[in-house]
């Protein structure tokens, strides 16, 4: 009936915004692209971040929120791999914004392989590997955007598969590259982080952002429409306006992929100022790409293939002459 044919299209809309957020990231390589790519696809963002509320996973009846305060972050044992096309039934089709790339077809190859490690309430871990490695599917796994085939992710020792899905979304922040702006104005991007909050509170995020100053530049303030026919944000001002967000909403937890994108070493150094405002008292997992940030961290999870390779710190890892070792020496000694 009728609203059968609604909820059809809800899901084709979740698979179209899927489709098109997957493609995204690729592109996103090609950094001249990236702005023309984003304005086009903002009105498909919206679609992809309003559908995307309705979670990929469910809410256990008698789910109870993650206890409050800060915030002790396990990794049990956790296995996972993204479903194969046999297993995207309509179900999973309108749950997984991956299928995709399951539907490729062959057998479905295990991601993630018996991965434990503690993250300390207040602390930083820095997450590196090769490309490929697991890193941003671990990420995910953090804001259980999935849930592990194997083990259990836990937040103060609550599995996430018995804490309610608010509680969830309100412990842990992420900041991942390409970040998702609304078309709508700044003030309406920042309110949808924290309903209700005051100019002030805004104000006092965008400086903590290091943004500030570009929003007091524009002749809108924090009416500027972003998106097309808006003002079109660099990808390091989105990335400031996301870290604004995140620090008013201020979840204890907090899961960033530092970008990668060729920024101007100004952007770049106000990009890591703001990190580090972002992170300060937070526990938290960042996928690194700077020799700053993974000398900073409180451990190091080196990931190769899905599995841990190393655990340790910079002088430890390095003297293990390892994994780490050799990203070093490849690839973070160029970049500081
Ligand atoms: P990294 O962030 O370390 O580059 P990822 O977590 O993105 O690694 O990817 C780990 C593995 O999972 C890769 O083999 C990748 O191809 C695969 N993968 C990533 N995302 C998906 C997906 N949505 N569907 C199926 N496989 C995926």
């Amino acid at each position: 009936g009728t609203l059968t044919g609604v909820a059809g299209t809800g899901k084709t809309l979740v698979a179209l915004a899927a489709y098109l957020f997957r493609l995204y990231g690729p592109l996103t390589a090609l950094s001249n692209l990236q702005v023309d790519v984003m304005t086009t696809l903002v009105s498909f963002e919206r679609v992809f971040e309003v559908l995307d509320l309705a979670p990929s996973v469910a809410e256990k009846p008698g789910a109870v929120p993650v206890p409050a305060g800060p915030v002790r972050v396990a990794f049990e044992g956790v296995s996972f791999r993204y479903p194969s096309a046999s297993e995207v039934s309509l179900g999973s089709f309108e749950a997984n914004p991956t299928y995709e790339r399951a539907a490729k077809g062959g057998a479905p190859a295990g991601v993630l392989h018996d991965l434990s490690f503690t993250i300390e309430p207040g602390t930083m871990t820095a997450l590196v590997g090769p490309s490929g490695a697991g890193k941003t599917t671990t990420a995910l796994l953090v804001a259980r955007l999935y849930d592990p085939r194997a083990g259990a992710v836990r937040l103060n020792g609550l599995d996430l598969r018995d804490a309610t899905l608010d509680s969830v979304r309100a412990s842990v922040g992420m900041v991942m590259q390409d970040a998702h702006m609304f078309h709508d104005t700044l003030r309406a991007n920042l309110l949808y982080a924290l309903p209700g909050a005051t100019e002030a509170e805004m104000r006092a995020a965008l400086a903590h952002a290091q943004i500030l100053k570009l929003v007091d530049s524009l002749p809108q303030g924090l009416d500027t429409m972003l998106g097309e026919r808006g003002y079109r944000l660099s990808g390091g001002e989105r990335q400031r306006i996301a870290i604004a967000r995140l620090l008013l909403k201020a979840p204890p937890v907090v899961v960033l992929d530092e970008a990668t994108a060729h920024l101007d070493s100004e952007s770049e150094q106000a990009i890591q100022v703001a990190f580090e405002t972002a992170l300060a008292g937070r526990t938290s997992l960042v996928i690194a790409h700077r020799l700053s940030t993974i000398q900073r961290a409180h451990q190091i999870v080196v990931l190769d293939q899905g599995r841990i390779a190393e655990t340790g710190r910079h002088e430890d890892l390095l003297q293990a002459n390892g994994l780490y070792a050799q990203l070093y020496h490849t690839q973070f000694a160029r970049k500081g």
